[in-house]
């Protein structure tokens, strides 16, 4: 099976000497599965996170990503590799407040010079796919929480990335709103997208992953999918 992600003896210091914030960590995450990273806080999921989107580098270690060696590529390269691969969604949407929800969805696509009417319709079907198409031509402080939420998943799949990420994604939604960014990952995973989600809510994790993971001040301490130890 083809592996999205994999993280082959990965360490991360903030401070040299200190103990790792993560790992050391094996890992390797297959096309297709949707996982969830779970653990308290301060246990290093924002920091695995940040590694496989290529956001920061580890202390030691190879992380591949989408058959992309990406612990070595220079901030630069990095860049165009997040842009054209990975799709992101934080707690607190990080979306452009004074772009129409058309043009944030369409910007990842933009900077990767994608065709403007090509773009049009990527942002046009996916609108439509998760129920926004309605809230076009509006700005972001005119939506709910949740409707940032899908505004910035469908920016995050304008460039059918290879992987989504999702850091804590209902982390700022009410119940019903969070319930409703529940089902679209749902739907994604349904519908074949490998999905990493971060999360501290083990309802999320359980509704919307095919495996879960848990960390531990740094270190993996279950993970639903391991082969039993022998
Ligand atoms: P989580 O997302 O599980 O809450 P983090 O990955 O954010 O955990 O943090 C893991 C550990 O690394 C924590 O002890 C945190 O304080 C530390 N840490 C995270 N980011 C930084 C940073 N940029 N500089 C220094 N320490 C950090
Ligand atoms: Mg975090």
């Amino acid at each position: 099976m083809t592996q999205v992600i994999e993280l082959t003896g990965v360490t991360k210091r903030y401070d040299s000497g200190g103990t790792p914030a993560l790992g050391p960590l094996d890992l390797g995450v297959a096309q297709g599965e949707a996982l969830a990273v779970t653990g308290p806080s301060g246990s290093g999921k924002s920091t695995l996170l940040n590694l496989v989107a290529g956001l920061d580098k580890p202390t030691e270690g190879a992380v591949t990503v989408a058959g992309q060696r990406i612990d070595r590529l220079s901030e630069h390269e990095l860049a165009r590799f997040r842009r054209a691969r990975i799709g992101m969604v934080f707690q607190f949407f990080n979306l452009l407040d004074d772009l129409t929800v058309t043009d944030n969805i369409q910007l990842p696509a933009q900077l990767t010079g994608t065709a403007r009417r090509k773009t049009a319709a990527r942002a046009t079907e996916l609108m439509e796919l998760l129920g926004i198409a309605r809230h076009a031509h509006v700005y972001p402080g005119q939506l709910s929480g949740g409707e940032r939420q899908r505004v910035a998943v469908a920016r995050a799949l304008v460039n059918r990335p290879a992987l989504l990420l999702a850091d804590e994604p209902t982390g700022a939604l009410d119940t019903a709103s969070g319930h409703d960014v529940r089902e679209l990952l749902v739907d994604l995973h349904r519908g074949g997208q490998t999905v990493v989600l971060v999360t501290h809510d083990m309802t999320l994790a359980e509704a919307c992953a095919s495996r879960t993971i848990q960390l531990v001040d740094g270190h993996l301490t279950l993970d639903s999918c391991a082969e039993p130890v022998r």
